[in-house]
Order: C-alpha cells, then sequence, then structure tokens
C-alpha cells in the first residue's frame, strides 16, 4: 500500500474528500482529483504541512489507535460591579482525536471543533472583558455623580455655615447697639433719636461687612467649583451664571433673615428682655399670708411656696407667716424687706401733730405714795367723800381710777392709784403721768421701807413731793420725829430751810386735808402746768380692766388736746 488514491486516504481518515483536496492544495501537492495518487513523499509532505499548521511538532508516529478524546474544564471569574462581588463560570469544551500512524498513515488533524473552541473561549474572554470594561465606565460615572453631589452638599453647607455666622454677628450687633441706647438713655434721655441713629447705621455697616463677607465666600465657593469643573473658555461670569440658580435660592433664603434685622433695629416698641432684676421694697407687717406677700413681690404664689419649700418650711397658699420668716424669704428672692411696726400708724399720727396749737393752764396731776397702812386709801377716800360731787359718778360708786377735786383755788386731779406698783408701771412705760407725788408718812410709825421707796421714785421722775403727815389726831402722833426722819433722805421742810411742804393731815378726821390741797395748788403754780385743750387728745392709760357688760375698759388721763365723745382711742406705749 504505497500508493493511495485521494478518496481512500480520506476514507481512512475520516474526513471529506473536497476537504482533503483543500489540504493538499495547501500543502503544496498539485492535487485537485479525488482518484489521483499519492505517494509516500506526497504523503509525507501533507502531514508535514498539517503538523507545521497546527504546531505539533514532532512526528506522532507512536500514537496509538484512533483516541478521541474530550475536556471540560471550568473557570471561574470574579467580577466586582457597584461595590457587589459578582462570580461568572466560564465552561471551556476541548475534543482531541488521535489516530494510528502505523496503520493508516495516521494524520493528526486539528479537528474543526478545536477551532471552535478556540473561538468561543475569544469571544467569551472579550465579551467577558467588554462587561469588565462597561462595569468599570458605569462605577466611573456613579462615582463621579457621587462626588458631585457631595460638592453640592459641601457648598450648602458653606453657605448654611456663613448664613448661621452672618445672623450671628448681626445678632451681636444688634445687642451691642441695644447696650449703647440703654446706656445713653439712661444718661441723657434727650439723646435717643442720636442713639436710633447711630444704631440703624452700625447695624448697617455690620450688615454691609457681612454682605462683603458672603460674597467673598462666595467666590471662593464659585472658584472651587470651577477648579474641580473642567476647564472652560468661557468668561467668568458666563461660568458664574452657571451657579446662580443654586445661590439664587441661598439668597432668597438670606433675605427673609436680613430684613426683620433691619426692620428690628429702629423699632422702638420691641419687647426687650429685662437686663437686671427687679428689686422692689416689700413691706411686711407683724403677721402675713403667704398670698399676699407673693402679691406685694408681684410674684405667683406657687413661686413663693417653692422658695419657702427650698429653705425648708412647708406652707399652703392661706397660712399666715411671721414678719422675720417672711423678711427671710423676701430677701432670698432678692428684695428688700421693710418691716412695718404694728404702731407704725400710731406713730405716724403722733408725728403729725403740731405742737404749735395754743395752750391753757391744767390742774396738776396728783399720786399718792407711802408705806402700808400709813393711810394712804383713806386720805383719798376722804377727798373724795368729801369733795367730789355723787353726781359725777351717778350715785354708784365704782372705781374710776382718777378724779378731779374742785377747790375754791382750783382743780386738781388725783389718781386713784396708791401704791408703788402703778407708778412704777407707768413709768416703766415712759408715761410720766404724776406732777406731784403726795407722800403719806404716819405720825405714828415714821418713816418705812417703802416710804424711801416712794421717796428714790419721785426723786428718779423728777416730781416734787409734798409731804403728808398722816394721822396727827392719833395721841402719839410725833411730827417733828417724821420731819427729822425724812430730812435723814434729804426731805428739808421750809421751815428747816428745804423746799419740801410739810402738812400735818387727818384722814379720820379732816384735819389738814384743806391746806394740803392748798399746798398742792401752790405747788402746781410753781410748775407752771399747761396744756392744749385742742387737737387730737393725748393721755395716758392709767389702769385698764376687762368689764363683763363692756368689755375691755380703759382709764385714760388725757394730758393734751380734746377728746370727744365717740373718738376711737389709740392705745399705744
Ligand atoms: P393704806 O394701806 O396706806 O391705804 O392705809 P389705809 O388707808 O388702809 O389705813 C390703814 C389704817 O389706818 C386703817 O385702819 C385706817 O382706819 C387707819 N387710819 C388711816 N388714816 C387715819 C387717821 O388719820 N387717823 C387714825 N386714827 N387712823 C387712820
Amino acid at each position: 500500500m504505497s500508493e493511495v488514491t485521494v478518496r481512500e486516504l480520506a476514507e481512512v481518515v475520516g474526513i471529506p474528500v473536497d476537504r482533503l483536496l483543500v489540504q493538499l492544495g495547501k500543502s503544496g501537492l498539485p492535487h485537485t482529483d479525488a482518484d489521483q495518487r499519492l505517494n509516500e513523499q506526497d504523503k509525507a509532505q501533507l502531514l508535514g504541512h498539517l503538523r507545521q499548521l497546527h504546531g505539533t511538532g514532532e512526528s506522532d508516529t507512536a500514537t496509538p489507535r484512533k483516541i478521541t478524546l474530550k475536556r471540560k474544564s471550568v473557570n471561574e471569574l470574579k467580577v466586582s460591579s457597584q461595590g457587589r462581588k459578582k462570580t461568572v463560570t466560564v465552561e471551556v469544551r476541548k475534543r482531541r482525536t488521535y489516530v494510528r500512524n502505523a496503520e493508516k498513515q495516521a494524520v493528526v488533524t486539528a479537528q474543526p471543533e478545536d477551532g471552535d473552541e478556540a473561538e468561543r473561549m475569544e469571544a467569551a474572554k472579550r465579551a467577558l472583558h467588554d462587561e469588565a470594561k462597561r462595569r468599570h465606565r458605569e462605577l466611573d460615572e456613579r462615582l463621579r455623580a457621587e462626588e458631585e453631589v457631595r460638592e453640592r452638599e459641601q457648598t450648602e453647607r458653606e453657605k448654611l455655615e456663613l448664613e448661621q455666622r452672618k445672623s450671628a454677628a448681626e445678632e451681636r450687633a444688634r445687642e451691642k447697639e441695644r447696650e449703647k441706647q440703654r446706656a445713653k438713655t439712661e444718661a441723657k434721655p434727650g439723646a435717643k433719636a442720636a442713639a436710633a441713629a447711630s444704631k440703624s447705621e452700625s447695624i448697617e455697616a455690620a450688615l454691609a461687612a457681612e454682605q462683603a463677607a458672603a460674597v467673598s465666600a462666595k467666590r471662593s465657593d464659585s472658584r472651587k467649583a470651577e477648579r474641580g469643573a473642567k476647564k472652560s473658555e468661557r468668561p467668568k461670569h458666563g461660568r458664574a451664571e452657571l451657579h446662580v440658580a443654586s445661590e439664587k435660592s441661598g439668597r432668597r433664603r438670606k433675605k427673609p433673615k436680613a430684613r426683620p434685622v433691619i426692620k428690628a433695629s429702629p423699632s422702638r416698641h420691641a419687647f426687650e428682655l429685662p437686663t437686671a432684676p427687679v428689686v422692689r421694697e416689700v413691706s411686711i407687717p407683724e403677721t402675713i399670708s403667704v398670698s399676699e406677700l407673693a402679691q406685694r413681690m408681684s410674684i405667683k404664689s406657687s413661686e413663693l411656696i417653692k422658695a419657702m419649700m427650698n429653705l425648708g418650711s412647708m406652707v399652703t397658699i392661706n397660712q399666715v407667716i411671721d414678719q422675720d420668716t417672711a423678711a427671710i424669704v423676701v430677701e432670698e428672692l432678692g428684695h428688700k424687706p421693710v418691716m412695718l411696726k404694728e404702731d407704725s400708724v400710731e406713730d405716724h399720727l403722733l408725728q403729725e401733730r403740731g405742737d404749735e396749737r395754743p395752750v391753757v393752764a391744767r390742774p396738776p396731776v396728783v399720786t399718792i405714795m407711802g408705806h402700808v397702812d400709813h393711810g394712804k386709801t383713806s386720805l383719798l377716800d376722804y377727798i373724795r367723800r368729801t369733795k367730789v360731787a355723787d353726781a359725777e359718778a351717778g350715785g354708784i360708786t365704782q372705781h374710776i381710777g382718777a378724779y378731779h377735786v374742785e377747790t375754791e383755788k382750783g382743780t386738781i386731779s388725783f389718781l386713784d392709784t396708791p401704791g408703788h406698783a402703778a407708778f412704777t408701771a407707768m413709768r416703766a412705760r415712759g408715761a410720766k403721768a404724776t406732777d406731784i407725788v403726795v407722800l403719806v408718812v404716819a405720825a405714828d410709825d415714821g418713816v418705812m421701807p417703802q416710804t424711801i421707796e416712794a421717796i428714790q421714785h419721785a426723786r428718779a421722775a423728777e416730781v416734787p413731793i409734798i409731804v403728808a403727815v398722816n394721822k396727827i389726831d392719833r395721841p402719839d402722833a410725833d411730827a417733828e420725829r417724821i420731819k427729822q426722819d425724812l430730812a435723814n433722805h434729804e426731805i428739808i421742810p421750809e421751815a428747816w430751810g428745804g423746799d419740801t411742804i410739810f402738812v400735818n393731815v387727818s384722814a379720820k378726821t379732816g384735819e389738814g386735808v384743806e391746806e394740803l390741797l392748798e399746798s398742792i395748788l401752790l405747788q402746781s403754780e410753781v410748775l407752771e402746768l399747761t396744756a392744749s385743750d385742742a387737737g387730737p387728745a393725748r393721755g395716758v392709760v392709767i389702769e385698764s380692766r376687762l368689764d363683763k357688760g363692756r368689755g375691755p375698759v380703759a382709764s385714760v388721763l388725757v394730758q393734751s388736746g380734746r377728746l370727744e365723745k365717740g373718738d376711737i382711742i389709740l392705745a399705744g406705749q
């Protein structure tokens, strides 16, 4: 079998005759017909061509029988797009047929499938490449878009910050102006117009400065935007026009903020927060209810209750608190407490009372003092019994505390409060009710401790003393001894060159009583006692008691002025 026809070889190899003819032609052999013969040399030439074509290199003489190998390989391509990773599976199929060379001058042919596979592989690679490119492009575009959005947001943020800074600056300027104006108003109320003018001017200046700052900021913004964008040959204004739309919207937002500032500045009726707390003088009486105290401080009762709670005192709205507590709370709340005295009204009345009214001579007020059992009560009783008309007391003997004794030479007011306690009590109240003290000393007894005490009281009150030596009717009465004893206490009788009147009396017999009354009147003349008998009356409460039928009753010695029926007596010290 050295020579075969083309058809036979085609049958052996298993390919169509036409295809073999084409390959023979490509290998440089002249065969064009299926029946033409191929010798060994021709076959070798054909094999060499085919080997060269497919790069198989070495002769495949050892290749055994015809073997077809199919191979399938799967590759995975990892593609990331839009931030997501995607895996693409690529399947490659290969088939190779080996023909035994020894038997039939085996021809290793690259199966047409091989070429197809390669083409498919190429196509798949291209497709993948294209896909990757497309995704890359998309990613780029998206990143660019995001970058633009970020830039826009940044610009907006800067604009907002600028606006905020501007409004803060305006606010500061306004505040400064307000302060200035307030200071000016306080210093010179007449300079209001000037202050307003300067205020508006400075506001305008501040606004102008802010606007200039805003414009420069905007320019820097637009420059930034230009740098970011691709360079264009358009003029600057043309490019600025691109940003007009976005900036205009910003301006529209700014204007309403700027306008009220200009409007508010000249307005004088706008509410201004008080800068300093209002300190009130809160008058506090002896006791005050919580609600009334809150009202005086112009705060809500609940606020006062809260403040007191903070001070550790739980009170209700109607609770009455004392003056000291109220003062502490008032001070705590920053006000000034003014303590009111209960008798402040009376003090006010007394202050109003003028002393320029005409004065007249008045009767002396006499108090009888002396040691116990020396006859004070007896003497007073005698004088009242003999000298005071019964009709004055309505026929009923009652204790009235004081009474007038009418004599031919004048009137004497006796305080029916024998004893030292009353005198001392009145003195303690600062009231000088007595003009003359009648010191009763029993002639049969002498100077006793309470006698000495009475002398001291009278001296302390700087009241002249008239000594009534009582019980002179007694057989053992010794007036001279009394004089002697009293002289030891610096009560020197006139007869001995002193200034004290000594009268010997008897409350029992009435001896010397007239003389005593005359002495009292004589002494009062020396004293030149006068008082006003017009205007509001002023006097001293001699004694007071609670009468079952009439309630509180007081005996009052009117020392000046005139007390009419129905007058209200204000009791004070
Ligand atoms: P008083 O404590 O100073 O008020 O003294 P009283 O007036 O109560 O008198 C005491 C006592 O002395 C009474 O018993 C009186 O009768 C008596 N008495 C008072 N005055 C006289 C008087 O002039 N002569 C006589 N013999 N007895 C008198």
